[in-house]
């Protein structure tokens, strides 16, 4: 983003992807392939920001050429592609690709706390738990794209199969220590990370290195929600998979679902 440095940036949208950018049923993106195009004409960040793989995201990117950072697995990781911001900036870790930072607990203390509450006869089944295929069939992914979802490294996904032990399975994660947090499909386990922490740390390092932005995030679900309180305008994507979520601020309610009111939401936003 070095050339940019001079220029004002129209904004940087942080957004979630299954039920948001991604159609909840079909995980289709077709109808925001217009918009997409024209926020990468105006040079507008895409910030992916989800609680998918950084394996299931990287595809995604390549798929759409996008070439901004990325927000891992409910705010787990933070993933910078080298030399896109000229400011410095502290890392936890670096790879071929990207500097990483990281925010969230590793999977393996949060699988033995599901573990814990499975032996208290609580009946859950988490991606770890079901095959490529058993995950393929579960959530509608391809079974392709079942095994990259499976490659969690911050955040365990997981179905709570009687939704009457949900309230008990929730205070067991929280009096663990861990946080519990629901996306349109898989509840989550997680340490203390969240969406509303990444994105503050990113949008700290757009703010450094461009003169002045708008920041913009849109979301379906619980999961959302810390996002939406960190950006300048949140967007809720209407979902009728799920109640709508509740928020105490201020926040746009798209009309359409989906991608389509995602596209309807940015062109109303920052294209027009
Ligand atoms: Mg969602």
């Amino acid at each position: 983003m070095a050339e940019d440095k001079s220029d004002e940036k129209a904004a940087v949208i942080f957004t979630d992807l299954d039920g948001t950018l991604i159609d909840h049923k079909t995980y289709s993106y077709d109808s925001a392939l217009k918009t997409i195009r024209a926020l990468k004409q105006r040079k507008i960040p895409l910030i992916i920001c989800t609680s998918k793989t950084r394996a299931e995201i990287e595809k995604f990117r390549e798929e759409l050429e996008i070439k901004d950072p990325f927000i891992s697995e409910n705010g787990g990781a933070i993933f910078i592609p080298h030399k896109y911001f000229s400011i410095r900036y502290s890392f936890t870790r670096k790879t071929k690709r990207f500097d990483i930072i990281e925010l969230g607990t590793g999977i393996k203390n949060l699988t033995e706390v599901l573990d814990n509450v499975k032996t208290k006869g609580f009946k859950i089944t988490s991606f770890s738990d079901m095959s490529a295929k058993e995950l393929s069939e579960d959530s509608g992914l391809k079974k392709e794209d079942a095994g990259l979802a499976k490659k969690r490294e911050y955040d365990e996904a997981f179905r709570i199969d009687d939704k009457g032990d949900k309230k008990k399975i929730k205070a067991m994660i929280e009096k663990a220590g861990y946080r519990f947090t629901e996306g349109g499909r898989y509840c989550h386990i997680m340490g203390e990370s969240d969406k509303g922490k990444a994105v503050k740390i990113l949008s700290g390092l757009f703010r450094k290195e461009c003169n002045t932005l708008k920041t913009i995030g849109l979301g379906d679900g619980e999961n959302d929600i810390p996002m939406l309180k960190n950006v300048d305008i949140p967007v809720i994507i209407k979902n009728s998979a799920h109640p709508e979520i509740k928020v105490k601020f201020k926040a746009i309610k798209t009309e359409f679902e989906g991608p389509k009111g995602w596209s309807k939401a940015l062109n109303k936003l920052v294209l027009n």
